[in-house]
């Protein structure tokens, strides 16, 4: 063959200064785009033997070879697959690549910042030329008689064919870098990036420096005797774990794929296979990492390849954003990558993966629930929080879950919402409050809701009044009250209030927790969270008469003023009652209303303007039947009042968080004054 030249025919002055500003952060994607052709070419041939167009001798083995050449600052890909005649490389390189990669800058060329594509699909063999002055092929075809060809180009805009001295069947490729991308031609940068974009690449990678050290190749002569240790080895596993049939996988394989995948050494709880050929194609795993929430933020990552080519992590317009918190791989060949990302976010089809996907884990979790229970409760802590904020973001999954939500009560026993309701019922003190349904509306907007007791009324009671109410067309509702305590060490003294009294409440601790009680509470206007230290229960008061409520009336205003000058706390608000326990004497609770803006305000940041906009939300609750606070409503005037006054109120504040510094100090000192007193 003659020397041939030829144009490009691509818009020169656009082409590359539009895929630079693309490719900005992405340069090293040349690797996946080359290798991944390579192991096409191979997957190619690998057919045609299957249909008998070739046979190959036994001991043939398909391998993709990745050389770097530091000092002459090149890179080659060989492969041994299919080959390209010089017509083939007409067609396919000097058209289709070439085409391709206009097609893709006309696509992108004026969204450059705003509209992502993803991973860069699209750009093929092109990508080369971001990172080499000069590209050239040399490519042998499989078919009998072909003659190898030679291809270069400079410029990535002019090209040159000749022959080609290539003997052996298939392509091999060399790039010769720029000056900017001497970097990829480092051994551990180059086995950087094709450990991030081939691992799991269904073809054999071999990796080779050219430049290795001689000690090194010394060394690997005298271990003569070790030679199979010697033998180059694959840097890819080309059959990943989620290629295999799920019967065919064990519980070790499933760990270790996720201990080299995902570099955690913590076990995962478990685990989900998934497996689908209809109505499209998707295979992957997603595990459900073993977190402590205490300290670690919940950060999944799902890794999204494309026949086993790695495409992304975290792609939020495939995969529902819950899931995120989890880990894992997806492998969808059906994707379709080379469109936008927002294009992807109104994809009918990328809604149907993503809503398969978040079916097959609700389904995971109902079967767990239904027959392995014990390991359910046993994960619970460390899967509440995904599927909380699963149930938060995702309406079909919350619909298909919020059945198997279990909540941990005081006995540590995990529970469900309807059987906590149920107990509580059974509880002879059962708590309820008829609620003004006009006020209450907007749950979600946490307002403020007027409260009134209603204990005397039994439940079926209730409910049948509440049918009449709403036919009567009065705006009633009935709640059942639902306790929680959100930190078990802070608000100890009110579990031990609670337990004594025979109370249940459940335990919420995590972050997700309090927007996801608001949303339960939008679902179910039947229902009202209340955290354990927001009102004192009925249950733990003294049936009072009505001559005793005006006194406690008279002790309330009388110790509301006396606490208010003791304390210099003009706003402090106080109630004097009567408790069945005799050794609480003070207490504090917060309204749940209040303290939940005040708890926004903290996540949003506003400091400062919790206390004097809800202040009031606090209250003092003192014990007429403590001798203590018998002792100050009888004394008001004597010395040591005041300093009662003090220690009551701190430490009913004690029970309730811990002390400002400057109180610490003044509370310990007071401590120590009142202690010398006994010594008098
Ligand atoms: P794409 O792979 O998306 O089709 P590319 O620009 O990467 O686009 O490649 C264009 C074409 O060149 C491929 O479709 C293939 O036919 C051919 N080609 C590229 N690399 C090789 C190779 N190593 N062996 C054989 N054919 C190749």
């Amino acid at each position: 063959m003659s020397t041939e030249r030829g144009n490009l025919s691509i818009n020169s002055e656009n082409i590359f200064p539009i895929i630079k500003k693309w490719l900005y952060s992405d340069h090293d994607i040349f690797f996946r785009e080359l290798i991944s052709n390579a192991c096409d070419a191979i997957t190619k041939l690998k057919k045609l033997e299957a249909m008998g167009e070739l046979d190959l001798p036994d001991d043939n083995q398909f391998k993709v070879m990745v050389k770097v050449n530091p000092e002459e600052k090149t890179i080659t890909f060989t492969d041994n697959g299919i080959g390209m005649t010089a017509d083939e490389v007409k067609e396919y390189i000097n058209q289709i690549a070439f085409s391709g990669a206009t097609k893709f800058v006309e696509q992108y060329k004026d969204k450059a910042n705003e509209d992502q594509i993803i991973g860069h699909f699209g750009l093929g063999f092109y990508s080369a030329f971001m990172v080499a002055d000069k590209v050239t092929i040399d490519s042998l075809s499989w078919q009998p008689g072909a003659k190898a060809v030679h291809w270069e180009s400079e410029s990535g805009l002019e090209f040159e064919m000749s022959d080609s001295d290539r003997a052996e069947r298939g392509t091999e490729i060399t790039l010769y870098l720029n000056e900017d991308s001497y970097e990829f031609c480092n051994e551990y940068r180059a086995k950087e990036i094709i450990n991030k974009y081939c691992s799991f690449m269904p073809v054999e990678i071999y990796f080779e420096n050219a430049n290795a050290p001689v000690e090194k190749k010394e060394a690997e002569e005298v271990a003569d005797d070790k030679k199979e240790e010697a033998e180059p080895k694959p840097i890819n596993n080309p059959n990943p774990l989620w290629t295999k049939h799920p019967n065919d996988c064990t519980d070790e394989e499933y760990k270790e794929f996720y201990r080299n995948v995902f570099h955690d050494y913590r076990e995962p709880l478990f685990w989900i296979h998934l497996n689908m050929d209809y109505p499209f194609n998707l295979k992957g795993i997603l595990y459900f990492p073993k977190i402590n929430t205490e300290y670690d933020s919940l950060e999944g990552l799902i890794k999204l390849y494309n026949n086993q080519v790695f495409i992304a992590d975290n792609i939020k317009e495939v995969i529902p954003e819950f899931l995120m918190l989890l880990k894992g791989v997806i492998d969808c060949p059906d994707l379709p990558l080379n469109v936008s990302r927002s294009a992807l976010q109104n994809d009918g089809f990328v809604k149907k993966i993503s809503d398969y996907i978040s079916k097959k884990v609700a389904d995971k979790l109902t079967g767990m629930f239904k027959v392995d229970r014990e390991n359910y409760d046993k994960y619970w802590d460390d899967i509440s929080p995904f599927v909380k904020f699963g149930c938060l973001k995702d309406d079909k999954f919350r619909d298909r879950v919020k059945d198997i939500i279990i909540y941990k009560n005081l006995e540590g026993k995990y529970i469900t919402l309807p059987e906590y309701i149920q107990a509580s019922t059974k509880a002879s003190d059962i708590d309820k409050e008829v609620v003004d349904e006009d006020k209450t509306a907007d749950v979600a907007d946490d307002k403020l809701v007027d409260v009134t007791d209603d204990k005397d009324t039994d439940k079926s009671d209730a409910d049948s009044e509440d049918i009449k109410d709403k036919e009567d067309g009065q705006k009633e509702d009935k709640k059942t009250i639902i306790y929680y305590v959100t930190d078990e060490k802070q608000q100890s003294q009110y579990i031990n209030i609670f337990k004594e009294g025979g109370l249940d409440a459940l335990i919420l601790t995590h972050n997700i927790d309090q927007p996801f009680i608001t949303q339960l509470e939008y679902h179910d206007q039947t229902i009202k969270f209340q955290r354990i230290d927001a009102e004192i229960s009925d249950s733990f008061k003294e049936d009072t008469e009505k001559k005793d409520e005006k006194l406690l009336k008279k002790n309330t205003e009388a110790m509301t003023k006396l606490f208010r000058k003791v304390l210099g706390k003009d706003k402090l608000e106080i109630k004097v009652e009567k408790l069945k326990n005799e050794k609480l004497s003070s207490l504090i609770t917060l309204s749940e209303e209040g303290r939940r803006m005040q708890d926004m305000m903290r996540m949003y940041s506003m400091p400062g303007m919790d206390n004097s906009l809800f202040g009031d939300s606090e209250l003092l609750v003192l014990n007429a039947n403590n001798k203590l606070v018998q002792y100050i409503l009888n004394n008001e005037k004597s010395e040591h009042t005041p300093m009662i006054c003090e220690q009551l109120y701190d430490l009913a504040l004690l029970s309730h968080r811990p002390l400002e510094p400057e109180a610490m100090t003044k509370f310990i000192s007071r401590s120590n004054e009142i202690m010398l007193l006994l010594t008098k």
